[in-house]
């Protein structure tokens, strides 16, 4: 039974405050701890969808004076007291005597637990510090441009010209972002150095022997191991990475070089091609009616309940089309108040944005699925190795209905030109996952207390010659050897990314499974969504199907199968 807070205004904390006092107030039996539980959930989940129609609202126009006031107003004067309160709140459910969490509350009985033990007062200071320095990062990234021209572009324009078609134009473009970058190489070092300094001190005073173990427990992985991760990368070198350059040689073909080179790949993305062998791209939609009505027609074919969830976010909840004043990217939003989800993108036509539909698509049906069998707000959302396994099948899912005759958008040609590229973009970014991921195991747990930027650097230069040795680097040392500054998760997050090579392996196996019984597939699919996160991960993905692996069986079966597929499409 949900509980209402109907006179209550979020973004005044003299409402909030007695209903959190009552919470604090109650003593609490094994009797009462499900009600009190609830009672919690549904505070919070006013917050939350509060915060939800805040975002919504500065993304969709990032000059609304209104939104962002509001948003300062919550992130100033209510989350600094909600999270005073909320640690209060799990100290009191941690502390009832011989409580045993059930069914439903296990999994976040468990996080909010490990979130308690990792606190120290002492990494508070330490953790404002880590913040700030992110923000530096953020700031010489974000600061970049090169001249072209006359004109001086910023990394992303300067990027859209490396799909120029002559390629003395990519290399002078790519030269000139390299440079810039490198112009900034001693102080990206000074700064990363002084980041790794303060993990350690974190990890230190938490008590863990090293930052990998401290981040362990931070990011909620109970499920799996560091060395399931050894195992992933290793299995990720011996059955993609071959796969990979084979992808690599291919597209050189297609544009028409001998081998590619770095050029001919995207600086965000740097196991992705830049150049499109196609004169023309893909035109999957002219408009975003065209896109809503495309949509509507493939999530009915994959499931008539998931067109039933996509016609309710046609009724203002979607905001596809690019515009000025909006902000970048897309997104799927949730409100666990009104159970109802929204999708937020720029759309201008192209097949990436199709497949972000697609994508986020996927993210809302998991919140319907979840929010309708579910009651506690911890509950609605799983953790990120599997939300992205329901995001990442729903694209796999939706692509046999992506052709005109099945109600989706692309003639035969052009349909199975989207498919090789959805094929080819799964493959090659596993060996550049494990790239990132393996370079910061090293990182927090063998390097010497005194390692250098040098050592960093060699170490990513050897990761990268055997996880990617498609893409011509000779001649290029230092700009092979600084990949890692250009990698935002390595400062901003650490660790934070393996979580979407796990979910990959994850969504092939529901693919796997829907090219031998689409409707079976998509029924155990549902099943996974509904549970939320009432189950730990090998269970989540055991409901889809699918096995929570790390294997290198696991990996090479779902190498061969893309093989197999590819040539159907090559
Ligand atoms: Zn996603």
């Amino acid at each position: 039974m949900k509980y209402n807070y109907p006179e209550l205004d979020a973004l005044d904390w003299s409402s909030i405050k007695p209903h959190v006092d009552a919470l604090l107030a109650e003593e609490l039996t094994h009797g009462n701890i499900r009600a009190w539980l609830q009672r919690w959930s549904d505070l919070e989940s006013v917050l939350d969808e509060k915060v939800s129609w805040i975002h919504r609202a500065i993304t969709e126009n990032t000059a609304d004076e209104k939104a962002n006031e509001r948003f300062k107003k919550l992130v100033q004067d209510v989350y600094p007291q909600w999270q005073v309160v909320e640690q209060k709140l799990k100290a009191k459910w941690m502390l009832v005597e011989d409580y045993e969490p059930d069914e439903e509350t296990a999994q976040v009985y468990r996080r909010f637990k490990a979130e308690m033990d990792l606190f120290t007062e002492e990494n508070i200071p330490i953790q404002t510090e880590l913040q700030l320095r992110r923000k530096r990062y953020e700031e010489i990234i974000g600061g970049l441009s090169i001249e072209w021209k006359d004109e001086s572009l910023t990394i992303p324009q300067a990027e859209a010209l490396l799909g120029n078609r002559d390629r003395a134009v990519r290399k002078q473009v790519w030269r000139k972002i390299m440079d810039a970058h490198l112009a900034h190489r001693d102080e990206l070092n000074e700064l990363f150095m002084d980041l790794l300094a303060k993990r350690r001190q974190i990890a230190k005073n938490a008590g863990f022997p090293d930052y990998r173990s401290y981040a362990w427990i931070s990011r909620g992985r109970f499920d799996y191991t560091p060395e399931d991760c050894i195992i992933f990368h290793d299995a990720i070198e011996q059955k993609v990475a071959p796969l990979t350059s084979e992808m690599h040689r291919y597209l050189a073909g297609e544009i028409g070089v001998d081998r590619l080179r770095p050029w001919e790949t995207s600086i965000g993305s740097p196991w992705l091609p830049t150049v499109d062998p196609y004169e023309e791209p893909l035109q999957p939609f002219r408009d975003v009616v065209e896109l809503e009505e495309a949509g509507q027609r493939v999530f009915t074919q994959v499931h008539p309940d998931f067109g039933g969830y996509f016609q309710s976010m046609r009724d203002g909840f979607l905001d596809l089309a690019s515009r000025p004043n909006k902000a970048p990217g897309g997104y799927m939003n949730s409100f666990p108040i009104s159970g109802r989800a929204y999708i937020f993108m720029n759309a201008v036509g192209s097949h990436r944005n199709f497949r972000t539909l697609m994508h986020e698509g996927g993210h809302a049906f998991h919140f319907f699925e979840a929010f309708q069998h579910q009651s506690l707000i911890w509950n609605y959302h799983s953790p990120m190795e599997f939300s992205e396994v329901a995001s990442m099948s729903m694209e796999q899912l939706s692509m046999p209905y992506w052709r005109k005759e099945a109600g989706g958008v692309y003639d035969e040609s052009d349909y199975r030109r989207a498919v090789r590229e959805q094929l080819i973009g799964t493959i090659t970014f596993l060996p550049y996952m494990a790239v990132v991921d393996k370079f910061q195991h090293w990182l927090y747990t063998k390097a010497p207390e005194d390692v250098s930027p040098a050592d960093l650097d060699a170490k990513w230069a050897e990761l990268w010659d055997r996880f990617l040795p498609g893409i011509d680097y000779s001649g290029l040392d230092a700009e092979k050897a600084t990949g890692w500054h250009r990698k935002a998760h390595i400062f901003g997050v650490p660790f934070y990314y393996i979580e979407y090579g796990l979910a990959q392996i994850g969504a092939l196996q529901v693919w796997r499974n829907a090219l031998d019984d689409q409707e079976q597939a998509v029924a155990d699919y549902r099943r996974a969504l509904a549970a939320g996160y009432t189950k730990p991960l090998p269970e989540l993905f055991q409901l889809a199907n699918a096995r929570f692996a790390f294997d290198p069986e696991t990996v090479g079966e779902l190498m061969d199968l893309i093989r197999v597929e590819m040539e159907k499409y090559f």
